[in-house]
């Protein structure tokens, strides 16, 4: 097993003689989604800081791929650029004039020669959906956009570890969504991503793992069920339950839910509930409808357009930031931003067909997850994987633009 950071029995206690953090040991394994959730003022914060050497243990070692962290400006500056950390506040780290500036600042910082600069500042734009804002000033962007360029400018840096502080503080449901989302893909791109956050319901259904934080220590850790199922834990640290949980104990408690472990999602307790009535969920009378999966990765819009026209789908979904863009200058009005692969199935269980939007990388995650559902609960869901046309022309992304705008 690969632990890309650790912790060894961490102490920070901050010039006023607050004592944040009170013996730390925590190894987080590579690749993983890691929330660590807890009340304020439990020492989320000051732990992420320790991660990429913003903050130096009073006492105890930060590891990084089993190497104590060393904090001469040389060593710190390189553990800066594997780990890059996205503030709680955006108006904190984003100060430069333009988009493009601050972006570019990271690589501009590590030497990167001009053309090298250049390249990674565009695609990392272009990858949070942001081309077209180079010239922009980031302080007339929105909450969300903002997020998306302090993202940026650590993607450019080509960051091992992506660190985000309470990443959807202060943002509408929908740009939080549309973070949470280019979160998961980015992991499914080999990032490891590890977010601090006291929202309960995000971390419960985002992380692959729960670290539960309270008074400066670790309680638990665990997935979100085996964190979670533990009520009195949870009320200790002052947090609530995630929902689905809250609802399941309830429904078990009246004698409504029978056996079964707490639901991960929705979906989950759905066909919990469902197999609870009928007896089992592949009782249904109704066909399931199909979910297609489409990569749109240079894919020509227009084909897109027509798939929609031409199949009669109820649903349509977008997956990750490039899904998103090609939906909205397509003019694709999407059903689901967020859980698509779940609120597909969740459609396909009563007969209703869907299409998937999304890039290449996350074409085997979504299939896998299908796939995995149907053995699970015996209800086959068939998928269909489109195969695009490539685009012809060259596309040109900008902000505003309703529309794919194809040049010559
Ligand atoms: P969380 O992120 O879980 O809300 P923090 O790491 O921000 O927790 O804070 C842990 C403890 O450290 C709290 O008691 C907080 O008041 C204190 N603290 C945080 N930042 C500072 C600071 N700059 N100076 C003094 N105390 C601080």
């Amino acid at each position: 097993m690969t632990f890309i950071l650790e912790t060894s029995k961490v102490v920070y206690s901050y010039g006023d003689g607050t004592k944040a953090l009170k013996g730390v040991s925590i190894s987080l394994e590579e690749g993983r989604k890691i929330a660590l959730v807890g009340p304020n003022g439990a020492g989320k914060s000051t732990l992420l800081l320790m991660f990429n050497g913003i903050l130096r243990p009073t006492s105890g070692k930060v590891l990084f791929r089993g190497q104590p962290l060393q904090y001469d400006s040389a060593h710190i500056r390189e553990i800066r650029r594997k780990v890059g950390m996205v503030f709680q506040n955006s108006d904190d780290q984003i100060f430069a004039p333009t988009v493009y500036q601050d972006v570019a600042f990271g690589p501009v910082n590590l030497g990167f020669s001009k053309e090298k600069m250049k390249k990674h500042a565009s695609y990392a734009l272009q990858y949070v959906g942001l081309s077209g804002y180079e010239r922009r000033p980031p302080h007339h962007l929105s909450g969300g956009e903002k997020k998306r360029v302090a993202i940026a400018g650590i993607l450019a840096m080509e960051s091992e570890v992506i660190i985000l502080d309470e990443p959807t503080s202060n943002l509408d449901p929908a740009s939080s969504e549309e973070i949470m989302d280019m979160l998961d893909e980015l992991n499914c791109g080999g990032k490891t991503m590890i977010i601090s956050t006291h929202d309960v319901d995000l971390a419960y259904r985002w992380a692959d793992e729960v670290v539960l934080m309270e008074d400066g220590r670790v309680i638990r850790r665990g997935t979100g069920p085996e964190v979670f199922g533990d009520a009195d834990l949870i009320k200790k640290a002052r947090l609530k339950l995630p929902i689905v949980v809250d609802l399941y104990n309830e429904l078990s408690c009246r004698g409504l839910l029978k056996g079964g472990k707490p639901p991960q999602s929705m979906l989950e307790l759905t066909d919990l509930l469902e197999s609870n009535a009928r007896g089992s969920i592949s009782q249904r009378r109704e066909a399931p409808g199909r979910i297609h999966l489409c990569n749109v990765d240079g894919a020509d819009p227009e084909s897109i357009i027509d798939i929609l026209e031409k199949s009669h789908l109820s649903y349509s979904g977008a997956m990750g930031p490039n899904a998103k863009v090609v939906a909205e200058r397509s003019g694709i009005p999407l059903d689901f931003t967020y859980g698509v692969i779940d609120k597909c199935i969740l459609k396909a269980i009563i007969g209703k067909s869907s299409l998937i939007m999304t890039s290449g990388r996350m074409m085997d995650r979504a299939m896998s997850r299908i796939r995995t559902y149907g053995k699970e609960s015996g209800v086959e869901i068939e998928v269909i994987k489109l195969t695009l046309p490539l685009g012809s022309h060259t596309v040109v992304y900008g902000p505003g633009q309703a529309r794919y705008k194809m040049l010559s």
